[in-house]
């Protein structure tokens, strides 16, 4: 026996190492976190109940804010934290950060679960908000108070600004900032009771005024807002800032592993000094999660900011938060991408340190990789115009239709075959035919031969145009026995091979050429205004013509339409089904990258 040594059963098919795995890799052989003890629901009161030893091996969580729709950028981020958590037996949180009231509706929620299920993850039972621990903040802010290391500041909110100071120049002390904690405690009090104007005063971190980061110069912690909240409405009339609920929600949740984009680094010092205050107070378990930050996606022709992608939708330069050319989840869904072509995409740009920009045809590549073994092949004749053959009468009898098949993926036969019709009358596409042929044109002309892609060969004679110059119909005669398959079929030599859809049983079908939304590969860069950089051809309409197969095309089912590119039936307006029915194809992409040259 020379049996080769086999891997073990459970091994996965290795995955390019980066430093979050390597982080994660090391935290799993120390045992960082092996004795923590799960406390159950997080958020309970009785959070601090040691229970069984924490099942999952690593916990990291996707926090978005639910406040507008989710990108690709986004996407990066869902397919790093719940891909983490797949591959290394740990469990990733969906949690909404929703500490800031005004901003946030329960339509955003849904659609942010969808996108996240959509791409593929599953968070089982771990699904969270922030405003579920608004009692523990509330907590956790008095005990901060009691034990000297947060104070109400009554300064103006431009006092605050001057006394902070910048790079330059150190901050100076708040004068309440000696105040006790017994007389913070009351006002704190008072702030939660509603008795202070909003604005007027806010809670306080006791940090360092001088340190040179300047998020640890006493950074804002609580401020009263009067606003209804999605969630616990009317309840509360102070709110926690995002960074100091953001540590709390991690360590409460027993986050391992905090992943967030490189903007957050200077919030690192602050997150680990109120985590370590907090445990100090006897509020949180050690360890500690831990915060480590990637390079966001810059993906060229896009822009990833939500509210700029609100102010496409708002002004109408789209149809809406799913316009098949928008970078959201629900665009790239509805103008054809898989979740699989996404999360390859994540996968093949990596996790690094700093910025850069991915080239958008990185993305495209991935949907061909994807689609190129998945989607069935049809044929469709975009810009359609007649052929008609001159001696088909006479060859095969009046009114013939020849049968002719097609497979529907030319490496899978065991997918079958599609039927298709030869007969008189055939679409083809207008830029199919030329008068005179430039060079390097092996399709139609008068006198050339070409084959009819799983039909026959033909020799042109000729085109009408109308007096507008308009190609009309174009003409051929069949050259006889040269059908597709049939012995001696390729005896006649051709260097032209056309799609074409039978007149008599094609059908017609609204195709959407998109293309990218912005011809700028930076739209937004350096304060460039990014409507300037709209691409006014970013739609084009075609009436096409696609063959009778695609009568029974699922919305959202993918096809490769031969020398096209890669098609979706619309998932809202295409209808599958008979005569009646609204066919709608978006093009996803094209066969190969055509922007770069
Ligand atoms: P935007 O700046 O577009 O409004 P955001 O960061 O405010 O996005 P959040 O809802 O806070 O949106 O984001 C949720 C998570 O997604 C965060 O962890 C954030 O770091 C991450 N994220 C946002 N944009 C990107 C991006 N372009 N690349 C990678 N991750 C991103
Ligand atoms: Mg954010």
């Amino acid at each position: 026996m020379n049996s080769a040594p086999r891997p073990p059963a459970e091994a996965e098919p290795a995955k390019p190492s980066n430093f979050l795995r390597q982080i994660i890799e090391h935290d799993l052989a120390a045992g960082s976190y092996a004795t923590r003890r799960w406390a159950g629901s997080p958020g309970d009161a009785a959070h601090h109940a040691t229970g069984q030893p924490d099942p999952a091996r690593i916990r990291t969580r996707f926090p978005p804010e639910p406040n507008g729709y989710l990108h690709v950028g986004h996407a990066k981020s869902i397919c790093i934290n719940f891909g983490l958590a797949r591959d290394y037996g740990g469990v990733c949180h969906m949690r909404f950060d929703d500490t800031n009231p005004e901003k946030e509706d329960v339509e955003y929620v849904r659609s942010i679960l969808d996108a996240v299920r959509w791409l593929g993850f599953d968070w089982g039972p771990h699904l969270y908000q922030a405003s579920d621990y608004f009692d523990f903040m509330y907590r956790a802010a008095e005990a901060l108070i009691e034990g000297g290391h947060a104070y109400v500041d009554e300064q103006t909110a431009e006092q605050m600004r001057v006394n902070r100071g910048d790079f330059a120049k150190p901050g100076v002390d708040s004068p309440f900032r000696s105040r006790t904690p017994a007389e913070n405690l009351a006002r704190f009090r008072e702030m939660r009771d509603g008795q202070h104007e909003d604005g007027s005063m806010v809670l306080r971190a006791k940090i360092d005024m001088a340190s040179p980061n300047i998020n640890m110069r006493d950074p804002a912690i609580y401020r009263i807002r009067r606003a209804t909240h999605h969630h616990t409405g009317d309840k509360w009339c102070i709110y926690p800032m995002y960074t100091f609920a953001h540590p709390i929600e991690d360590a409460l949740e027993q986050i391992t592993h905090s992943l967030c984009t490189l903007e957050f680094e200077d919030q690192r010092p602050f997150y680990d000094w109120l985590l370590e205050r907090l445990t100090e107070a006897g509020l949180l378990q050690a360890p500690p999660p831990r915060q480590y930050e990637f390079a966001r996606l810059n993906l060229t022709y896009v822009i990833t900011s939500k509210r700029k992608l609100a102010q496409l939708v708002y002004d109408k330069k789209v149809s809406g938060w799913d316009d098949p050319r928008m970078p959201t989840i629900v665009g790239l869904r509805r103008r054809g991408y898989t979740p699989e072509s996404i999360q390859l995409f994540a996968e093949r740009i990596g996790v690094t340190k700093s910025d850069s920009w991915i080239d958008y045809s990185t993305l495209e590549g991935c949907l061909r990789e994807d689609l190129e073994g998945k989607a069935a092949r049809a044929m469709v004749v975009l810009d359609p115009v007649k052929l008609v053959i001159e001696n088909w009468d006479a060859l095969m009898g009046a009114g013939h239709l020849e049968p002719c098949t097609a497979p529907v993926h030319p490496h899978q036969p065991e997918r079958g075959q599609r039927s298709l019709h030869f007969g008189r009358e055939l679409w083809i596409e207008r830029t199919d035919y030329e008068d005179t042929p430039p060079k390097g044109f092996f399709r139609l002309f008068p006198g050339n031969k070409v084959r009819m892609k799983y039909g026959y060969v033909i020799e042109c004679t000729g085109a009408t145009r109308d007096a507008s110059g308009q190609l009309t119909e174009v003409r051929a005669q069949l050259v006889p026995d040269t059908k597709s398959g049939t012995p001696g079929s390729d005896s006649v030599k051709v260097k032209g091979v056309i799609t074409w859809v039978g007149a008599t049983d094609g059908l017609s079908a609204e195709v959407r050429l998109y293309d990218r939304l912005f011809t700028d590969p930076q739209p937004d860069a350096g304060g460039k205004d990014f409507i300037e950089a709209l691409n006014p051809n970013s739609l084009t309409v075609a009436q096409a013509m696609v063959e009778p197969w695609l009568a029974n095309a699922q919305p959202d089912e993918r096809f490769q339409f031969e020398r096209h590119g890669y098609f979706v039936a619309d998932r809202e307006d295409h209808q599958a089904g008979g005569d009646t029915t609204r066919r709608v194809f978006n093009r996803i992409t094209g066969l190969k990258d055509s922007w770069g040259k």
